[in-house]
């Protein structure tokens, strides 16, 4: 089985962000992202560190804005706004899970599409969705690169996608579909999803369910994405696809090391484009 690893993809777009941001901080000052958090979950804490850690590196500057896991939906949304209209703040990405009752997409109608790293904003999707330029959900994005970066072929060819949230199925469906792929999206009442998913020739896997795909789910030959993060209990990282699949597919990606650090990657680099004002300067002011 080919090993469709992300580290090497990774650091290439490291690289790029980091000559960016450098030409940023020349230029005036260095991009800034914030991020904001209102939960005590461990993953979370932990994406939040791994971010800012990367920020650094990358010569980001970052601080994150932890409202606590009491906090209410119209303080989030607040705390949202404020940045949004912070002209020294060039990116804001809004963690999950969020206290109980508070909806992404609704808070996230809050940052501003010019800093909405993350493509979290109903606007930056519905622009992803029309072909207009727009960040897209990095994790969504990065399964686009990973594959690029490995030449798999997409047009014309079956593709399915397991999970349809709109953090990862739904925008990963989309960009196949611009890429001329035949996509099928399965969710938890697909009925017989072993024959849904046998169908595909390429399958990504974002259920967040460890081992959900077998490998009788899996034609041989086929290239997977695994896209799944589970807690193992020996505080380890599972994929949604079972070490199995490898005997069966043509390529997968591993868990960790495959769209994982992609995706931190090309969060960065949306923080450094958001910095040169795409998608749209219009959308707002910058300064020091
Ligand atoms: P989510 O919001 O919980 O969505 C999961 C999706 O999978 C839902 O659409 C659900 O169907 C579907 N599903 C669940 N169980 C299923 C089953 N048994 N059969 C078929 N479909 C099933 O999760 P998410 O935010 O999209 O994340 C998915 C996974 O990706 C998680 O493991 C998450 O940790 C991981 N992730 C990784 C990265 C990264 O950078 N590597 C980034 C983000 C997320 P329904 O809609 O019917 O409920």
């Amino acid at each position: 089985v080919t090993v469709l690893s992300g580290r090497e993809l990774a650091a290439d777009i490291r690289a790029g962000t980091a000559a960016r941001a450098a030409e940023l901080a020349a230029a005036g000052r260095p991009p800034r992202l914030t991020v904001v958090t209102a939960t005590d979950d461990e993953a979370s804490a932990w994406y939040v560190r791994s971010i800012a850690t990367a920020a650094g590196k990358a010569g980001i500057g970052s601080e994150v804005e932890d409202l606590g896991a009491a906090a209410s939906a119209s303080s989030i949304e607040a705390q949202l706004s404020a940045l949004s209209g912070d002209p020294t703040v060039d990116a804001i990405i809004l963690t999950t899970p969020l206290p109980g009752g508070a909806r992404l997409a609704e808070l996230a109608e809050a940052i501003d599409p010019g800093k909405d790293v993350d493509g979290a904003n109903p606007v930056s999707l519905g622009r992803l969705m029309t072909g207009l330029p727009a960040f897209a959900p990095a994790t969504a994005e990065a399964v686009l690169r990973l594959l690029d970066h490995h030449k798999v072929a997409l047009e014309g060819r079956r593709a399915v996608v397991v999970g349809r949230s709109a953090v990862v199925g739904k925008p990963v469906a989309q960009l196949l579909l611009d890429r001329n792929a035949t996509v099928t999206i399965c969710h938890s009442r697909t009925r017989d999803l072993a024959a849904v998913t046998r169908e595909a020739e390429v399958l990504v896997v974002a259920a967040g369910r460890a081992g959900l795909i077998g490998a009788d789910y899996v034609t041989p030959g086929a290239v997977v994405v695994d896209v799944g993060t589970n807690a193992t209990p020996d505080g380890g990282l599972a994929g949604d696809v079972d070490p199995a699949v490898a005997d069966v597919a043509g390529a997968l990606s591993p868990v960790p090391g495959g769209v994982g650090p992609v995706t931190t990657a090309l969060l960065l680099r949306h923080v450094t484009m958001a910095a040169s004002g795409w998608p749209d300067a219009r959308t707002r002011a910058r300064s020091a």
